[in-house]
């Protein structure tokens, strides 16, 4: 066998195309491009403007079963599908979310990819990239350092200092910064309060810049963020502050989807990155809503698996939107399902079949899921050299009986020409009219009802409980008019259920909701149901070791 080459190896080796030429594949003219560097760059908002009214492509969503700790290649098939569309001759688009800088440094590896279906330049993009990620950490902190000046020259909003809930942001993994005292040292540096920062793709900017279809929509959402409660408890905004106009410039750039492109130089649009728990996990409305307009086809990818990512891309950005996914792909795994069957992860190197049958039901469930939308679904063996023909059989057996099809890819390994089936599968499915879209509950319902249904159908528990105060916090806000707002599911990836340690297709068991908060802005009530952790920490021998620049100045350690 070959010798295994890194994602950054085979990244650097990539014969890039100029941006502008990756531009003209999609009628974009250069001067409607603001190029960054020589393979980077942002669409101008006028040139987006005027793509209004034309007709749209069709949209394909990417999601997965619940996956190992290792992430299932969500963004590896998303890559691949999109250059294996391209491969059969139909212009299609990628639209996927943009690294966070700080994990880079811990555990994790990049989110460009892998193999030979990467976008590249891997490196920006898992790094600074254009720069919106420090942008929206400028806008969230000016709100932030608004709030704690405000309160200093007098607090005529009367802000209770014990109820500001708008923290600080960093994009960086740092637990020393979780919970802190801010404004120690005197009187001249202001009222100590207690505070904290959390990592910036989870501040509730990233979430709105992510739903925000244009500029003036994006200034009226940030008008809208509830920053903290009054004496009186009534909530104050950040508009009662005057901080929405600052924070809209400060984010102009950052609005403009990325272009960058594939390892086959197929264009990509990189967008966005909300955190999967307290966010919805998609990349932005704004560069979904364009790739539409220039390609025939657009494959785009949801955060985790089906029961949290594909939930929330149909019941958030799908209907905030307007948008009508026209199929799924569910990537499955042999070594996911067999850890959902009950193997463990130092042992998922070896066949076991019996285990894998037992997983499957795990797929089962997430075929049916999507399916409730309105969605026809297509299941992606992503291939791992480890995999046997007996266990690969013994997925696609199960898949058909459910009605669908499982095809084998090798994307990883072979860049399109290993996902050419899959391709011509999702364009029978886009093309055959089967998709009717429908979120899965009203907007009218009482947002407790929006929980339970999401807990019952997407994730088959027998009950949901929440303590009187979360069920008054609810009842408050509908009474305040935010009734009509999505639900934005924070719980565990790894189950259907809220104990990361149940796996395969547990049924009736009890989501118990810990905790809810409004993301005004942003549009959606965030219903906790776990720990949820908003800044991560660093392991202890961290990739932040190991990463450094080589001989050449090529980034090592990256990967
Ligand atoms: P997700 O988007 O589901 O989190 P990614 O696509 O980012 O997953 O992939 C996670 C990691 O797994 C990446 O480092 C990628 O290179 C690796 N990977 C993906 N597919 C394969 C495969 N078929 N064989 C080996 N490694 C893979
Ligand atoms: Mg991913």
């Amino acid at each position: 066998m070959a010798a295994i080459i890194s994602d950054i190896e085979i990244a650097r080796a990539a014969t890039k195309k100029p941006i502008f030429e990756i531009g003209a594949k999609l009628g974009i003219p250069s001067e409607q491009l603001v190029p960054y560097g020589h393979d980077k760059a942002k669409i101008s908002a006028e040139f987006i403007a005027a793509q209004e009214g034309k007709k749209d492509g069709k949209l394909i969503l990417v999601t997965a079963i619940n996956p190992t700790p290792a992430g299932e290649g969500k963004t590896t098939t998303t890559v691949g599908l999109g250059d294996g569309l391209n491969r059969i001759g139909k212009k299609a688009i990628v639209c996927i979310r943009e690294a966070s800088l700080g994990p880079c440094f811990g555990v994790k590896g990049g989110a460009a990819g892998g193999g030979y279906a990467q976008v590249v330049p891997m490196e920006d993009i898992n790094l600074h990239f254009t720069g919106d990620f420090h942008a929206i950490t400028s806008a969230h902190n000016l709100l932030a350092a608004m709030i704690d000046n405000h309160i200093y020259w007098g607090n005529e909003e009367n802000i209770d200092l014990r109820r500001v809930t708008w923290r600080r942001v960093m994009d960086m993994n740092d637990r020393a910064l979780r919970s802190m005292v801010s404004s120690l040292g005197g009187v001249s540096n202001g009222f100590p309060r207690q505070n904290g920062f959390d990592i910036t793709v989870a501040s509730e900017v990233m979430a709105i810049l992510c739903l925000a279809t244009d500029l003036r929509d994006l200034e009226r959402r940030l008008g809208d963020i509830i920053i903290g409660y009054r004496f009186d408890k009534t909530p104050v905004y950040a508009r009662d502050l005057k901080a929405d106009g600052a924070m809209a410039v400060l984010l102009k750039d950052a609005m403009q989807p990325n272009l960058v492109q594939t390892l086959e130089n197929n264009p990509a649009f990189v967008h966005g990155g909300p955190f999967a728990n307290i966010a919805h996990g998609c990349n932005s409305v704004i560069a979904t809503k364009t790739a539409l307009k220039l390609g025939e086809y657009v494959v785009t990818e949801a955060g985790f698996g089906a029961d949290l990512g594909a939930e929330k891309f149909f019941d958030i950005k799908c209907r905030k939107a307007g948008l009508k996914p026209n199929a799924a792909v569910i990537v499955a795994t042999v070594r996911a399902l067999k850890m959902n069957g009950g193997v463990k992860k130092d042992d998922l190197g070896a066949e076991n079949v019996q285990a894998l049958v037992r997983g499957c039901s795990n797929l089962g469930r997430h075929i049916a899921n999507v399916r409730r939308f309105g969605v026809p679904v297509v299941v992606a063996i992503n291939h791992f050299t480890s995999d046997t023909d007996a266990e690969i059989a013994a997925v696609k057996d199960f898949v058909a009986r459910h009605g669908a099809e499982a095809i084998l890819c090798r994307h990883w390994a072979e860049g399109s020409e290993g996902i050419e089936d899959l391709a011509y599968k999702v364009v029978e499915l886009a093309e055959s009219g089967q998709a009717k879209f429908e979120p899965l509950y009203g907007d009218d319902l009482p947002l407790l009802e929006k929980i339970e249904i999401v807990a019952s159908k997407i994730y088959y528990a027998g009950e949901v409980t929440a303590d009187k105060a979360v069920r008054d916090q609810l009842a408050a806000w509908e009474e305040q008019g935010y009734g009509k707002l999505p639900v934005c599911m924070a719980k565990t990836q790894y189950s259907f259920s809220t104990d990361p340690n149940l796996r395969g297709a547990p049924e009736g068991h009890i989501v118990s909701v810990r905790e809810v908060r409004l993301s005004a802005g942003a549009g959606f009530v965030v219903v906790i149901t776990g720990e949820i952790m908003t800044m991560p920490g660093l392991p202890k021998s961290p990739s932040a070791e190991r990463i450094y620049l080589n001989d050449q100045g090529y980034i090592e350690g990256l990967f």
